[in-house]
């Protein structure tokens, strides 16, 4: 035997000893995967919950992933072929079990929500997991700043267009919000557009914040940015409370036909009283005016109506339920009690008035069980999911 053969002999035998040692890797160091699609199926099933896509409001491919989606167990662009590992399947696991006992299953998944307001440093992942647990899959979030004048809206839209909406690109409609006085209102508006924005939302109208009439000239270059930009506008205006006012949305409502308003809290006409006659005679005049539903701080005041009498109320949701959409009204901040557990009871008062013909919510009136409006499943699917779309063009 040469050198030279030795030489090749050892080196033979140590690349052998090198593969062999690295085929007897004991097995459980593999890295085990499978399809993440599969996974969540199982997942859901082994937990009794079966799903198909009627059970979803809009078109989905894949009811398993959509539902792990919404409940925001996984991201939003993930696909259902994807191989996840053991270790991202136990974490997925793990998230679901933490707000299983939550989940509503009330077959109407994919609900849009229409009106919530936020603040920098808000814990938005923690609201959309509420959210998702009542089957809401998108949430329409305005930054808003304190009154008079919106003070430090700037930079909670500044985090909410530029960080939050490129986070949860699916699941977050961001709107914009101006100061009405302020002379580069409409530059302001637009760049907000530009930046990604969805829409606005005018806060002056609320009996603290306002000090300038939304019919102005400065506010007229506003609304045209709207109509340039074919955005809609949700809009506060205490009809009621402040002197004036109706007169001045009208006017607005009828010079900018093209553009989508949205008067929330039924126009703000359940005040001193429930002057539901009002709101019904602005939908009937204005066909690109919407209203919605939410209670936000008003809650109280709210389910004292209802008590009086539900059947009022039930009638004109009916009767105008193509111009409703659906919201809390909620101000998601820093606050410490805002947490999963509040978020969620707090949502649940909303959806539960909307579904239930009695339901306990433990905000506003103590009394309980309290009168629901107990719409019929096509007059949901409108409130939660057909109207938002028109809204938002979708
Ligand atoms: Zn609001």
């Amino acid at each position: 035997m040469t050198i030279f053969t030795t030489k090749l002999l050892t080196i033979f035998v140590v690349v052998s000893i090198v593969l062999l040692s690295a085929c007897s890797t004991p097995a459980n160091n593999l890295v085990h995967t499978q399809a993440l699609g599969a996974y969540l199926k199982d997942l859901f099933e082994s937990h009794d919950i079966t799903l198909d896509s009627s059970d979803f409001l809009g078109p989905v491919e894949e009811p398993y992933l959509a539902f792990a989606k919404m409940l925001n167990l996984i991201p939003s662009s993930e696909q259902g072929d994807k191989e996840i590992t053991d270790e991202i399947a136990e974490q997925i696991s793990e998230q679901f079990l933490s707000i299983k006992d939550y989940i509503l299953l009330d077959g109407l998944y994919g609900k849009i929500d229409m009106h919530e307001h936020y603040r920098d440093d808000g814990d938005v992942e923690e609201f959309l997991s509420a959210a998702g647990c009542l089957g809401i899959s998108k949430v329409l979030f305005v930054p808003t700043g304190l009154g008079p004048d919106n003070e430090g809206y700037e930079q909670h839209q500044e985090s909410l267009i530029k960080h939050i909406k490129e986070e949860f690109p699916e699941k977050i409609i961001a709107f914009c919000t101006i100061d009405e006085a302020d002379p580069r209102a409409a530059e302001i508006f637009e760049q907000c557009l530009k930046d990604g924005a969805d829409g606005l939302k005018l806060i002056g109208g609320h009996t603290s914040f306002y000090d300038e009439p939304l019919n102005s000239e400065n506010m007229y270059k506003v609304y045209q940015k709207a109509s340039e930009y074919g955005v809609p506008i949700l809009l506060h205006g205490s009809i009621l409370t402040i002197r004036g006012l109706k007169e001045q949305l009208e006017k607005v409502y009828s010079d900018f036909p093209e553009v989508t308003f949205i008067h929330a809290h039924y126009s703000s006409t359940i005040m001193n009283g429930i002057h539901l006659d009002e709101c019904a005679e602005l939908l009937d005049k204005y066909p690109n005016l919407y209203i919605d539903l939410s209670m936000g701080g008003g809650i109280k005041r709210y389910h004292g109506y209802y008590k009086l009498k539900i059947s009022i109320f039930v009638d004109f949701l009916v009767a105008y339920q193509n111009r409703i959409l659906f919201g809390s009204d909620i101000i998601l901040n820093t606050a410490k009690h805002k947490d999963f557990d509040w978020l969620y009871r707090r949502m649940k008062c909303d959806i539960d008035l909307h579904q239930q013909e009695y339901y306990d919510c433990s905000f506003g009136e103590e009394e309980n069980p309290k009168p629901g409006f107990y719409l019929d499943e096509e007059v949901l699917r409108k409130l939660y999911y057909e109207n938002p779309r028109k809204v938002l063009g979708y």
